[in-house]
């Protein structure tokens, strides 16, 4: 037995495991985690939240404000 085997902490679903037993899906457990990281990590590429989809000194320049918009994406 040794005691200072290396484990990793699964940062889907927070199972401690050894990074060791599965290379491919390292840093995740599993291909299910994996899977799910990579699809978060996908959808935050469409929406950026909160941020205006035009650019306030754009608008600024127009006479506008972001404000009297709804710009942003919920
Ligand atoms: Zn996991």
């Amino acid at each position: 037995m040794n005691a200072e085997q290396a484990v990793t902490r699964c940062p889907i679903c927070g199972v401690t495991f050894d990074p060791e037993a599965d290379r491919r899906n390292r840093p995740f457990c599993s291909e299910r985690c994996r899977l799910v990281d990579l699809s978060r990590w996908l959808r935050g590429e469409y929406v950026i939240p909160g941020r205006p989809a035009i650019d306030p000194d754009t608008l600024a320049e127009l006479g506008l404000d972001a404000s009297d918009l709804d710009l942003t994406e919920e």
